[in-house]
């Protein structure tokens, strides 16, 4: 059945403590605030609400799971480098984010968001740097999004996916670039598509959806000393 219509929130956790027990495999999403993350996730699942998207960006601190059925889980993580928020929640917001990912076994997939008219802000450059470790050591696949793409025109869109294909190259991350909007749809299919098969074809590392416990060697390369980096380069 497919994946995508049968979302259901699960789960909202403002602390690490408050995670839902491990089960299916897990694909999480990032972005800056307001970079159209909610509508992205919304247009994923073809809901108009199940991720509320909102005007006052950078208030929710939380971390959001989503069941796709029984074989997977989305993960809507809290937007990050808004310039209003002040430090306290920054800080908040490293310690939620980087205990999830640097910690959650059974996390096997990245999307990161980015606005197609910006492609190269610091703030997406830090998030990317931060991430380096964790999706070099294969842990995660990585998709990066260029949201609001129906705002570009033909050639200024061809530029922004070359933009962004840089940036990754220029953090020596592996992953797939493409322009997405959640307006007329572009992207949507394929985002979908590579979801699946990040479900279906594990990565060396991961925990596959029979196994929700995660082998061993993975609770040991969650614990890796190239993990523990995460508190020294912090997007926000
Ligand atoms: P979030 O803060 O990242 O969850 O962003 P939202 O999904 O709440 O979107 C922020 C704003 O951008 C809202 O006003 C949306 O209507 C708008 N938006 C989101 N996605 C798109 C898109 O693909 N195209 C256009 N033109 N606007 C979008």
């Amino acid at each position: 059945m497919n994946l995508f219509v049968q979302a259901r929130f699960i789960a909202a956790a403002g602390r690490s403590d408050d995670f839902p027990p491990l089960g299916p495999p897990e694909i999480a999403l990032a972005g800056r605030s307001n970079v159209g993350k909610s509508s992205a996730i919304n247009a994923l699942v073809s809901r108009r609400r199940l991720a509320r998207t909102s005007k006052t960006p950078g208030r929710t601190q939380t971390i959001n799971f989503y069941d796709l059925g029984e074989r997977a889980r989305l993960v809507d993580l809290p937007g990050y480098g808004y310039a209003r928020v002040p430090r306290q929640l920054r800080d908040s917001w490293r310690d939620l984010v980087g205990g999830y990912l640097s910690a959650r076994r059974t996390l096997v997939g990245l999307i990161v968001l980015v606005d197609a008219r910006h492609p190269n802000t610091p703030a997406d450059a830090q998030l990317f740097a931060w991430l380096a470790p964790l999706v070099r050591a294969e842990r995660l696949r990585l998709a990066v999004l260029l949201t609001k793409s129906d705002k570009l025109s033909r050639a200024a869109g061809a530029a922004a996916l070359e933009a962004g294909r840089r940036s990754l190259r220029a953090s020596a991350l592996a992953g797939e670039t493409l322009l997405f909007s959640s307006v007329d749809g572009r992207g949507v299919a394929q985002v979908r598509e590579f979801m699946e098969g990040w479900l279906t074809v594990p990565s060396t590392a991961a925990p596959s959806a029979e196994s929700p416990t995660a082998p061993s060697h993975y609770a040991k390369e969650a614990a890796a000393p190239g993990h523990r980096r995460r508190n020294k380069r912090t997007p926000g």
